[in-house]
């Protein structure tokens, strides 16, 4: 399905062009994490930007494959595979802070669905029929993230367990790749990883603005959202579904085993890419009260929701 969902996949979050250009910008863009990446840098050395920009695109390789479940060399692909594996620092921060999400949203955020999401693939690519509710029990007893063992370096799961890192990992990969321009001298700069985003500095004209679209109408925007140093990040039901009915989606609650189906689109801003990814995925889960009381709860953080009526709904410091 990743693949795929490739092939479909919207920007949800564009960069409003300008008219004008400023002829100390540099931009590059590749295929990366599944999905289209582009680092847009405003910097007067053109050399230098071109090599900063170089550096970011190596970064965001090299924790790709560590962090990512398709790759059979990746270290969480080891994990899922073998259930023990020695980790790098990148795996050991990554599921620690999938951990704290865990926890904060009190169990809608849980990197250890991935049992459902392998049922739901086999159900609907091998035996073109939904899965049963007793399926969906029996995968669920491999859910939880208590199910996760660390020591030092070494990471433990129980049999049956696999995780999935796909819910905050591009938000992680998206600030490391930052800090790799700022490493580079580099202070004006966008990372935009399939509309998930996260902006330093400025652009000569002014603010780094993003247009968010509507995700039902591709060229309707629904908000003009200012990047003042901050990220933003959308988790969406909109183009990744298992069946046609749409009931199947790779946003799972883990409380129950289905797809979350109260929102149809949830969009964080907060100041790392990391959080704004991991809060979108939760929120998503939790829906409309619950997501808007745990956005509600949290400093610098903001948040536009979806509701599946097509109702917007936004947090009380939401500036558009
Ligand atoms: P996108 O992939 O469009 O950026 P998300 O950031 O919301 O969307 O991430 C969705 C991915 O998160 C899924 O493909 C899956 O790997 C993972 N995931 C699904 N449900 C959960 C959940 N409840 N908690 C944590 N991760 C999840
Ligand atoms: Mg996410």
């Amino acid at each position: 399905m990743h693949k795929l969902s490739a092939l479909f996949l919207i920007i949800l979050l564009t960069s409003c062009s300008s008219i004008y250009d400023s002829p100390d910008k540099t931009e590059q863009t590749k295929e990366l994490m599944g999905t289209i990446v582009t680092i847009t840098v405003y910097h007067e050395n053109k050399e230098e930007a071109h090599q900063a920009i170089g550096e970011a695109f190596n970064e965001i390789e090299r924790i790709e494959n560590i962090l990512s479940s398709y790759k059979n060399t990746s270290e969480v692909y080891i994990l899922n595979r073998d259930k023990k594996v020695e980790a790098s620092n990148e795996l050991i921060y990554t599921i620690g802070k999938s951990l704290r999400y865990g926890d904060l949203s009190r169990g809608a955020f849980d990197i250890t669905v991935q049992p459902i999401l392998d049922l739901y693939q086999h159900s609907f690519q091998d035996l073109k029929r939904p899965p049963t509710d007793s399926e969906i029990i029996q995968a669920l007893r491999q859910v939880g993230y208590e199910r996760i063992y660390i020591r030092n370096n070494n990471i433990q799961l129980e049999k049956d367990t696999k995780i999935t890192l796909g819910g905050i990992a591009k938000g992680y990969i998206i600030d490391k790749a930052i800090i790799t321009l700022e490493k580079n001298n580099i202070q004006h700069a966008l990372v935009n990883a399939g509309g998930d985003m996260r902006a330093i500095g400025s652009k000569p004209d002014g603010n780094w603005n993003i247009a968010l679209q509507n995700p039902r109408k591709e060229h309707e925007h629904i908000a003009i959202i200012p990047l003042n140093n901050t990220a933003v990040a959308t988790s969406g039901d909109y183009e990744r579904y298992f069946d046609d009915s749409k009931e199947f989606h790779h946003i799972i609650d883990p409380r129950t085993g289905y797809s979350a189906t109260e929102l149809i689109s949830v969009t964080i801003v907060t100041h790392k890419a990391m959080d704004a990814d991991a809060l979108a995925t939760s929120v998503f889960v939790l829906g409309k009260e619950e997501g808007l009381e745990l956005i509600e709860s949290l400093d610098g953080v903001e948040g536009l929701l979806i509701t599946k009526e097509k109702d917007l709904v936004r947090s009380t410091g939401f500036i558009n």
